[in-house]
């Protein structure tokens, strides 16, 4: 591997050479741009480490002008200072440059980071994921920041009204209680402090005329220590969430084609999605022991590899098993769209891939992703405090969604089905814990992890939370280490609980209940989009006489068996569970009946080529039978569809078995 060094820094330089060359690389030099110029006439090189500013030319006009020149080289931008986010931008996609490092650079991490660049010629994009989420809290704080002096100066205003007024303070204390909650988590623990002193004056009964005067002058001090506190620099201690293993998922990318890892790169960084890339199968299993993926786009004619074992052997990898997957094709054939269906492929695009396809993919993946995320709703009035949870859990992979008041929260839970709940005590209108109380009496919720949040941690007020069926009481300010750690408690644990009730332990798949459940989604999605669906019910033949003749364990490892091919084929998104016995159900969101059937087909051949050890050790097979059923043909409800699907299966049982059978006017087929 070649590179060249284009820096008239001579120091630099020295700095850094050895390093490369430590690295395996063998490294050219250049001190300006014209000279850089002479050695790339001469010959060609793997990978342009450019500096920020040459002699002959600003760094970024020069890359500029080998790009125009058509250069297509790998680059490294060194750059003296950090620009904004757009121009960080327009280098990575218009200068289609790999990556972009910021002086000082430490040599050693430099030169490693510039040979795996160099190794896989496509780049790692930065971390732009956790890198935006880090910006976006230090937007909040700053907002915050900025936003305090009003805040105060209003709390201010209604403290001098009730002085005024006497009688209760209703609005001094709702303000100074949002901001006892607030502060804290935005850096000012001082100000939390003196606004938790002022809400407890103002919530005492209203003092004999001797005390009022006494009175307002400790509600007068709390204010002055909170006018203090605000005005120093927040703490730096609560610099927001830092990103926990897993939070920054890259996509996959296995290409041979440079130029498509290059473009698909360019395409990846505008969506702010990381990229990894590997040009064989070995670099991409390798990759993915050791990154967490968002998902895979794989090239079907890999140079002498099968994509589709690829794409199996993936989902084999830890962490993996129910990656999606997408996969590139230059010839879009039906035969290969079914085979890529069955290895598990969500999309199957044709190449060149367009700006909006890949749009289009990212949102997909990202889609499924987070229904495999832990998903939190929080509720709390203080938008503040909201966005800061939010910020923290979103930080550490959680889907979150905000509500500011209970108005809506049944809606909200129905649809988002959250893990966790974090529940604010003071609500507009009602308390949290009336609330926590409510959604407890309901069946529905019984279970669900419910975190009250609240600024009173006296235990009365635990106490009366955990009555209310509270799973946990957290008390502000939340410190975002705590907040992941209890959220994140109550979330396996619910994992662990809705697996246990969903899940069937012998096949792995889900049970009948929850695939019922499941199902209505995508059944509504494919309606509205006016996309197809199909259902395939599958039923094992004689299996009976399986148990019979091979045992009854026998008969339960055929049912293992047949449980982990649907698991381990097929795209995330294909819903497959065991119906009941020896049935199950698969069922194709957005996919019609034709190639469901062809789908069970090559899944019956997998499968009957299956050996099984008897009770005995005998090897023996088994085979099964399906019915297939469409929507919107055969109907648009489940039961419509099971039940037409059952009339195929039962109609391919009495023509012999060992078949898939769909509806009529759709060729029957059996091996
Ligand atoms: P057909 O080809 O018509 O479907 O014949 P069959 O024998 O498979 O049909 P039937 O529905 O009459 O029998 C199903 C048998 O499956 C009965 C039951 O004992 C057995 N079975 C159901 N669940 C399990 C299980 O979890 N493990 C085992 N080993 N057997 C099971
Ligand atoms: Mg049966
Ligand atoms: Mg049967």
């Amino acid at each position: 591997m070649k590179l060249l060094l284009v820096d008239d820094d001579l120091d630099m330089r020295a700095l850094l050479k050895p390093a490369l060359v430590a690295q395996g690389l063998e490294v050219l030099e250049a001190g300006t741009a014209h000279d850089a110029d002479a050695l790339l006439a001469a010959a060609p090189v793997d990978l342009l480490v450019i500096d920020g500013l040459l002699p002959d030319a600003p760094g970024l006009a020069y890359i500029k002008q080998l790009r125009s020149r058509g250069v297509p080289t790998p680059i490294v931008y060194m750059s003296e200072f950090f620009g904004d986010l757009k121009a960080f931008n327009r280098i990575t996609t218009e200068l289609a440059v790999s990556l972009v490092v910021y002086k000082p650079v430490d040599p050693t991490s430099f030169a490693a980071k510039v040979a795996e660049l160099a190794s896989s010629a496509a780049p790692t994009a930065t971390a732009a994921g956790a890198g935006s989420i880090a910006s976006e809290l230090a937007e909040l704080r700053r907002q915050f920041a900025e936003r305090l002096p009003e805040k105060l100066a209003a709390l201010e205003a209604a403290i001098e009204t009730s002085r005024q007024e006497g009688g209760l303070h209703g609005e001094a204390r709702m303000l100074a209680h949002r901001l006892r909650g607030s502060a804290g988590s935005y850096g000012y623990p001082g100000l939390g402090e003196a606004m938790g002193v002022v809400e407890d004056l103002l919530k005492t009964t209203w003092p004999n005329p001797a005390g009022k005067r006494f009175f307002w002058e400790q509600v007068d001090r709390a204010m002055a220590d909170a006018r203090v506190s605000a005005a120093q620099s927040p703490d730096e201690v609560m610099q927001g969430p830092r990103p926990v293993a897993g939070a920054s998922k890259a996509m996959l990318v296995v290409d041979d084609d440079a130029d498509f890892l290059r473009m698909v790169c360019g395409l990846a960084r505008k969506l702010l999605i990381d990229v990894v890339s590997a040009r064989s199968a070995d670099e991409a299993l390798q990759r993915a022991k050791t990154q967490p993926l968002l998902g895979a786009i794989l090239d079907v004619h890999l140079h002498e590899e099968d994509s589709f074992s690829l794409a199996k052997s993936l989902r084999a990898t830890r962490g993996n098993e129910e990656i999606p997957i997408a996969f590139s094709s230059v010839d879009g054939r039906i035969s290969t769209r079914v085979a890529a269906i069955e290895a598990g492929g969500t999309k199957f695009f044709d190449k060149p891939i367009s700006e909006e396809s890949f749009g289009e993919l990212v949102q997909q993946f990202l889609r499924l992703s987070q229904d495999r995320q832990g998903r939190v709703v929080i509720v709390d009035d203080d938008h503040d405090v909201a966005a800061h949870y939010s910020n923290c859990l979103r930080g550490a992979g959680f889907v979150v969604e905000v509500l500011h008041s209970a108005d809506e929260l049944v809606d909200t839970l129905e649809e988002i089905r959250p893990d966790v709940l974090l529940l604010d005590v003071n609500l507009p209108h009602v308390s949290g814990i009336d609330v926590c109380r409510a959604l407890r009496t309901s069946e529905r919720w019984e279970l669900l992890p419910i975190l009250i949040v609240t600024a009173h941690l006296e235990p009365a007020l635990r106490l009366r939370a955990f009555r209310a069926g509270a799973s946990d009481v957290i008390g502000k300010p939340v410190l975002p280490e705590e907040l992941l750690a209890r959220v994140g408690v109550q979330e396996e644990r619910m994992r662990l609980l809705r697996d246990r009730a969903d899940k069937d332990p012998l096949s792995g798949l889900m049970l009948r209940r929850a695939f019922v459940e499941a199902l209505q989604r995508p059944l509504a999605t494919c309606a509205r989009e006016k996309k197809p669906l199909s259902l395939v019910l599958l039923d094992i033949d004689h299996f009976k006489k399986v148990n019979d003749t091979w045992g009854h364990l026998a008969g339960d490892r055929v049912i293992a068996g047949l449980g982990e091919l649907l698991r381990r084929r097929f795209r995330v998104e294909d819903l497959r569970a065991r119906w009941g016995g020896e049935e199950f159900v698969l069922v194709f969101p957005g996919q019609g009946q034709e190639f469901a059937v062809q789908a069970a087909q090559r899944l019956l051949r997998e499968f009957s080529e299956l050996r099984f050890p008897a009770d005995d050790g005998q090897p023996f097979g088994a085979t099964f039978t399906a019915g297939v059923a469409e929507s919107p043909a055969d109907g648009n409800s489940i039961a419509t569809l099971i039940r037409s699907a059952d009339s195929h299966l039962y109609a391919g049982k009495r023509e012999g078995r060992n078949r898939v059978v769909g509806r009529p006017n759709v060729k029957e087929e059996s091996r």
